[in-house]
């Protein structure tokens, strides 16, 4: 049933179900929760708001279907196949998410069509590996067989975050549907639209019914009642480092296992011998794509005193030119921050860097003129002269705001990158071998890129250090976090001979 115009033109909002048990269903109380465009703040949609009684609804029907012979006993390469048959799905529908990804996060239509590009990469790169994932023969005294079976584990649930919606869902629901196991999706309350696509997409490339459900409602209410039953296997959470400890707080009791992505506070470290163009460019795209809602933005730039002038006005010119718009304009280069309240969380934390006696370069305020007031920008902003225990040299903001330090030496340089609670990714940029790869040696965090900033892979593994999380997505380090690894020893030695 489509509700009444949104005052998006001639866009109508549209009425969402979810995804239960293979089927579309209405929350039990009936409840429907508003979804906006944060350039606009207009209604684009609503989705049923479900809460325990749907949770324990979807967590026995995956329970179930994980030992259905249609799933349990399908060939892995026919899982394969349905996965890659979802990506190329997404291929065909990408205009149309990424539009949708844009009307509901705010990121430009280039970030949004780039996403959905990495979704279909994932499912195809794990497509590939759902009949690969093999046990070992292990070599033991006797005569004896013994080997591994690699398992799925069983129900999985899966609490994804809002600011890359679609990507950052299927960055680990592809690998648990590669490796065998149930889904249960439970996207951001702000942005579920594109996880609700996803259903649909399943549903068209032939995964039984029940295997992915796709289920939305509040993260205390609905994401809390999926995380603590004991009857789920594993959660795969990304996510605020506070939730994240939430989360392993009510896996605790069943001792579930947790994949944590969570927040970062990267340093982006530009050495004296750098291309000091092609770091302006790394260091501009690293901490405003997305508007800076990015678990791995480069929220740090730390940069050689010799050049810190140079590149400073440079990033600084770069950054005051980024034009801020609707993110569904294709000229726009950086679109709204994604809800009104997270607009309100940066600006207070540039109100708490001026404060703080940091210096403000540029931005500072929200982007506001004409039609730009009714939605959520802030200008890219940077701020110089961050002492190291600064708020905004510690925390992560998850917005469009740069802090810069200045560094005297490497090991100066190792001191300040790894001053921080986080350990996700890290930027280098120089022309030394030995600089290069002595730094990705001594940086504590998960990811180390030189010479580009960001990038990633569905093949390579993406996990953090300290407070940036537990396990790795991404890659064939991902399966270990979606199987359980059975050891089987058999006694072969012949039977005795009755004298
Ligand atoms: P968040 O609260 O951690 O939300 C992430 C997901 O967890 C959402 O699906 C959310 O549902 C759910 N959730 C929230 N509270 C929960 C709970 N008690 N139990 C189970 N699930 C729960 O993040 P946020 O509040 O949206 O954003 C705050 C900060 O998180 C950001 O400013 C940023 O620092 C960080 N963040 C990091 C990443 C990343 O990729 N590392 C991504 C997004 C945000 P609801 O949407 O219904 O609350
Ligand atoms: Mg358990």
């Amino acid at each position: 049933m489509a509700l009444p115009p949104s005052g998006l033109g001639d866009t109508v909002a549209e009425s969402y179900k979810m995804y239960l048990g293979g089927k579309w269903v209405e929350a039990e109380s009936g409840k429907r929760t508003d979804v906006l465009n944060p350039a606009t703040n207009t209604t684009i949609a609503s989705v049923p708001e479900a809460g325990p009684v749907e949770a324990k609804n979807a967590i026995a029907v995956a329970a179930a279907a994980v030992d259905t012979p249609e799933w349990r006993d399908m060939d892995p390469s026919r899982r394969g196949s349905i996965l890659s048959k979802i990506a190329s799905i997404i291929r065909e529908q990408r205009d149309a998410l990424a539009l949708l990804e844009t009307q509901n996060n705010g990121k430009t239509i280039k970030e949004a069509k780039g996403d959905m590009n990495y979704v279909a990469r994932t499912f195809d790169y794990y497509a590939g590996l759902a009949d690969k994932i093999e046990g070992t023969t292990i070599p033991v005294p006797g005569a004896r067989l013994n080997y591994t079976l690699r398992e799925p584990l069983g129900v999985t649930v899966h609490i994804a975050p809002w600011n890359y919606p679609l990507l950052l869902a299927c960055r680990s629901v592809a690998p648990a549907l590669a490796a065998g196991n149930t889904v249960i999706l439970k996207p951001a309350s702000i942005t579920p639209v594109t996880a609700l696509k996803l259903g649909e997409v399943a549903e068209k490339a032939g995964l039984p019914a029940g295997v992915l459900q796709v289920v939305t409602g509040s993260g205390s209410v609905l994401g809390k009642a999926l995380a603590s039953d004991p009857r789920v296997d594993a959660v795969a959470f990304t996510g605020s480092a506070d939730t994240g400890r939430e989360i392993m707080k009510y896996a605790a009791p069943n001792v579930t296992p947790v994949t944590l992505e969570l927040g970062g506070k990267s340093p982006n470290i530009v050495f004296a011998d750098a291309d000091v163009k092609a770091a302006s460019r790394g260091v501009v795209t690293g901490i405003f794509s997305n508007a800076g809602q990015m678990c791995w933005a480069g929220s740090r730039l730390l940069v050689h005193g010799s050049i810190h002038e140079t590149l400073l006005s440079e990033v600084s010119r770069m950054a005051s030119a980024l034009k801020v718009g609707n993110g569904s304009d294709d000229k726009t280069e950086m679109g709204p921050v994604a809800s009104r309240s997270q607009m309100e969380r940066v600006m207070k934390y540039v109100e708490t860097g001026k404060k703080e006696g940091a210096t403000l370069v540029t931005g500072g305020e929200r982007a506001a003129e004409g039609e730009l007031a009714k939605g959520n920008f802030v200008k890219p902003t940077i701020f110089d002269g961050v002492a190291l225990d600064a708020t905004i040299a510690r925390e992560e903001i998850f917005g469009p705001v740069l802090t810069v330090f200045k560094f005297k030496d490497f090991d100066d340089a190792m001191r300040i990158a790894n001053h921080t609670d986080f350990g996700l990714f890290s930027g280098v940029w120089t022309n030394s071998l030995v600089t290069a790869h002595t730094a990705a040696a001594r940086i504590k965090a998960g990811m180390v890129s030189i010479n580009e900033y960001p990038i990633t892979f569905p093949q390579t593994p993406f996990g953090g250090y300290k407070d940036s999380g537990i396990g790795y997505e991404q890659g064939l380090a991902a399966v270990a976090s979606y199987t359980r690894v059975k050891n089987v020893s058999v006694n072969i030695a012949p039977p005795k001979k009755a004298k």
